[in-house]
């Protein structure tokens, strides 16, 4: 059977993206594979919001020569923002790559899916030679790229709203790769959901650049609107918000959306109206804190979490110092800091960058305020029962499972005796009694699994204690 393996950077964008291409390959008759050297067909998903995620995405088609050395039917695929801003470039330095698909074309990427799988309908014997290797391929550098494969994978579904952006963020390559606003209507996206919803599905993310700007071409209805009116899934989220798109009314009608996630993104940048400005982000400090207020208010037990840009050119230490006293608030139960890169083609790129060390200096700053914070939340949980949407096993340890909390915290918890992947897919809400609170999130033990996420649920079994080695 012809095998497919899709590895994504990124945003939850390019997650969504992979989640299309997956569907097109699984409905042509292609199997997932969990490892690029058990697959005839590999995808890159690539992303080019930082220049790290552009070397590693080419650091990754070089590694790939590899397979196909080994097996030159094995094609290779790119596919992402980097595709979309780099296709002439790749195909010079990196002339073994078979096809490469812009961010508008997944379509085209999917139909030629189809076109190559019937070639691989005699190849099982070369494949499985291929898994007899000893030389693997998986995971050559520290970072791992998220899979899609898996008992648990069709729980959560990403579902997309909305392509492209209009708002042009000063040091934002995405409205240049990927164009400005494409809203899809209403009826599409809730007909999506719904096929998710009956395949399995008991999440649904709503995924979009700037996902609330949405609106729908006929109706004019709005983000809110669209969340109301989805009827289906158990659980439902969205990434990634802009503080901009969020009124009082729509915070207040998000409140009343029952399946809604309590966890809310939403991306602060800086704290200082000076680079707020320079960014071109469109909101004040003091528009983000009436935000949170309403947040507070309306959706009182909600995470919030944000990204944050350290360095960006001309922040000055006071700048800084505006950032990081929001950031030691502790509004934010989580975030995702970064030092400012220069993407090409970006208004930014142009500008004179601040120092180095100056910038890493703050960075570490900032993350040590971040962490404190982060560590902090999760400490909270300690004794409490949270319900989590299991998602697989732990990549670090095989006999723990992973599970998601609606505000999006990692619960960590020993496999119960008997632990049966296809009885806990079909139970897959887990309740964790939570006994530690780290960085990276809670571990404890699976007291309850559930079918619904409004069930009670069923108990589970503790692990044996290992008396000699204890
Ligand atoms: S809102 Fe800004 S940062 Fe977000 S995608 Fe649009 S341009 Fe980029």
């Amino acid at each position: 059977m012809a095998r497919i393996y899709i590895e994504t950077f990124g945003c939850q964008m390019n997650e969504a993206d992979s989640q299309y291409i997956a569907d097109r390959a699984v409905a042509a008759g292609y199997a997932m594979a969990h490892r690029p050297e058990e697959a005839n067909v590999v995808i890159i998903n690539t992303c080019t919001v930082r220049d790290n995620a552009e070397r590693r995405a080419y650091g990754r088609m070089h590694h790939f020569k590899l397979l196909k050395a080994r097996d030159p039917a094995v094609r290779l695929v790119v596919t992402g923002c980097l595709a979309e801003q780099d296709r002439d470039r790749m195909r010079g330095v990196a002339p073994h790559v078979d096809a490469v698909f812009g961010t508008k074309e997944l379509v085209a990427l999917g139909d030629r899916l189809d076109a190559w799988r019937t070639e691989y309908d005699d190849v099982a014997a070369i494949g499985d030679e291929r898994l007899a290797g000893d030389d693997v391929l998986t995971e050559p550098f520290g970072g791992t790229p998220d899979g899609i494969a898996g008992a648990f994978s069709h729980l959560r579904a990403f579902v997309t709203v909305q392509r492209g952006c209009s708002y042009y963020c000063t040091f934002c390559i995405v409205p240049h790769v990927r164009g400005r606003f494409d809203h899809r209507p209403a009826k599409e996206i809730a007909d999506e959901v719904r096929a998710h919803v009956q395949a399995g599905a008991r999440e649904i993310v709503l995924v979009g650049q700037t996902v609330n700007a949405w609106r729908d071409a006929g109706t004019g209805a709005d983000f809110a609107e669209l969340c109301a009116s989805l009827c289906g899934p158990e659980r439902l989220s969205f990434i990634s918000p802009h503080p901009k798109d969020f009124s009082e009314a729509s915070i207040r009608r998000l409140a009343a959306v029952p399946a809604m996630s309590p966890r809310i993104h939403l991306p602060l940048q800086s704290g200082s109206d000076a680079m707020l400005r320079r960014m071109n982000r469109k909101y004040t400090r003091a528009q983000f804190e009436e935000r949170v207020g309403w947040i507070h208010r309306y959706l009182p037990n909600w995470a919030i979490t944000t990204d944050v840009i350290v360095g960006f050119p001309g922040e000055t230490d006071e700048d800084f110092e505006h950032t990081l006293t929001m950031v030691r608030s502790n509004v934010f139960a989580n975030a995702f800091t970064f030092m400012y890169s220069p993407r090409r083609g970006t208004p930014a790129a142009q500008w004179k960058s601040v120092d180095r060390n100056i910038v890493a200096e703050r960075f570490r700053r900032l993350v040590d305020a971040q962490n404190a914070a982060t560590s902090a939340y999760h400490t909270s949980k300690v004794d409490t029962v949270v319900r989590g949407l299991v998602v697989g096993t732990s990549k670090r340890d095989p006999t723990m499972l992973t599970a998601k909390s609606g505000e999006n915290v990692t619960l960590i918890a020993p496999k119960p005796p008997g632990f049966d992947e296809a009885r806990y897919a079909g139970t897959p809400w887990l309740d964790v009694l939570v006994e530690e609170g780290r960085l990276w999130g809670c571990r404890g033990r699976i007291v309850r699994r559930a079918a619904g996420i409004a069930d009670e649920g069923i108990a589970v079994e503790a692990p044996a204690i290992d008396l000699i080695a204890g």
